[in-house]
């Protein structure tokens, strides 16, 4: 076994080595630029591009003309929100989303409330996932657009995307979904789900970091977006600047790959993400679940330790990667707005840790975790006069 051990797949995942093998030729054989018309490298970095781009709809049950390359979830999700609500500024002003949307959505949504649009962030209930009714209460006359995310990425909880789309569709509003937690995780399929947005990137699904691509609906209605740049009129003028041959090639290769290995690969990491939980849970008191575990990842898992904090468990997980459950980013201890949108007390957020399964992990490696889980809480406990005070039993559970 070899260490590190990685599990931390919210944050990112290891390319997968027949996603580097399928980008490599376009580094070095194939590197034309794919608007080059004048030439063969031109020619076969189109081609490569166009076969991505079938890639990804397949996955998503889109069309190729759907998919538009960007740099990511990020900038897919500024594209989709500020251009959206942009084209259709004439019919409203108004946007929903919910409060545990992360930081690209949050962000873009209140940058727009800048420019003249109003936001209403509808909360969450305590078990991580947004309530349908809140939703609908939240519609007004004026609202143009809903935005809910697929996955939570700090609590792994999955969102009723399904019962959203049914009602944007009824009322006439453009739906959003930012689904980087979840493409390639989970089945996600835009008809179904009645998506007219959707936001993801490579690097979550075991591809490359910097390339991801926007869903824009073309079927039934042709959803309008401005465009949040200029220059050479790439992606049907939607996302100007050359295309990332290598990193679509790579993004495709992922889609794929997903695309055939979900079913297998959901089970087998259900199966150890649950073998973690059950393993924890044996010999430490005092553990609770963030969020729903029924509507959930299945490589997902949100724990707080009661009795310790964060940092100092991190610092004594030292092989084992992973991330606060709920701090705001490594620099700032304060709780999340998610670990808050959720009321999960200060005490508790802070002495929480999230654990994102992957591809790659083994069922010794989720045994050295849990060892690791169990003997640095142990040890932590055992000096926090504070928790032995709470007259919890910290050290009977052997
Ligand atoms: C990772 C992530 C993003 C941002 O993705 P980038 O690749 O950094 O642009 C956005 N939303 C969610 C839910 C994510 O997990």
């Amino acid at each position: 076994m070899q260490r590190p051990i990685y599990m931390d797949c919210h944050a990112t995942t290891p390319v997968d080595p027949r996603v580097l093998d399928a980008m490599l030729p376009y580094f070095r054989t194939h590197f034309g630029n794919a608007a080059s018309r004048t030439h063969s490298f031109g020619w076969t970095a189109e081609a490569a591009v166009d076969g991505a781009r079938e890639q990804v709809a397949a996955l998503l049950g889109a069309e190729a003309r759907e998919i538009v390359f960007t740099s990511g979830a990020s900038e897919s999700n500024w594209l989709a929100l500020r251009g959206a609500a942009q084209a259709l500024r004439e019919r409203g002003d108004h946007l929903v989303t919910t409060a545990i949307e992360h930081k690209a959505v949050l962000e873009t949504c209140r940058r727009l409330t800048h420019e003249g649009f109003r936001l209403t962030v509808v909360p969450v209930r305590p078990d991580g996932i947004v309530d349908v009714q809140r939703i609908a209460a939240a519609i007004e006359p004026q609202t143009i657009l809903v935005s809910v995310m697929a996955a939570n990425n700090e609590l792994g909880t999955l969102q009723p995307l399904a019962e959203i789309g049914r009602l944007c569709r009824e009322r006439g509003l453009l739906f959003h979904t930012d689904a980087a937690q979840a493409v390639g995780k989970v089945p996600l399929d835009v008809e179904a789900l009645q998506l007219d947005l959707l936001s993801f990137s490579a690097h979550k699904l075991y591809g490359p970091k910097g390339i991801g691509a926007l869903y824009v609906r073309r079927r039934g209605r042709r959803v309008r977006l401005v465009p949040q740049n200029e220059g050479g009129g790439q992606e049907r003028g939607l996302r100007s600047g050359t295309v990332n041959v290598t990193g679509v090639v790579g993004l495709g290769m992922a889609c794929e790959l997903a695309a055939a290995g979900m079913d297998a690969e959901a089970p087998r990491l259900r199966a150890l993400r649950d073998r973690l939980l059950a393993g924890i849970l044996r010999q430490l008191n005092d553990v609770t679940v963030n969020g729903s575990m029924e509507q959930r990842l299945p490589h997902s898992l949100n724990l707080s330790f009661a009795g310790v904090q964060g940092e100092s468990l991190l610092m004594l997980m030292n092989d084992v990667a992973v991330s606060p459950g709920a701090a705001c980013d490594s620099a700032n201890s304060e709780p999340s707005h998610v670990a808050r949108a959720i009321g999960v007390p200060d005490d508790l957020a802070r002495s929480s840790l999230r654990f994102g399964l992957g591809r790659f992990n083994t069922e010794e490696e989720v045994d050295y975790a849990i060892d690791k889980v169990v003997q640095s809480v142990r040890r932590l406990r055992s000096e926090s006069p504070l928790y032995a005070a709470a007259g919890t039993k910290p050290l009977e559970d052997t």
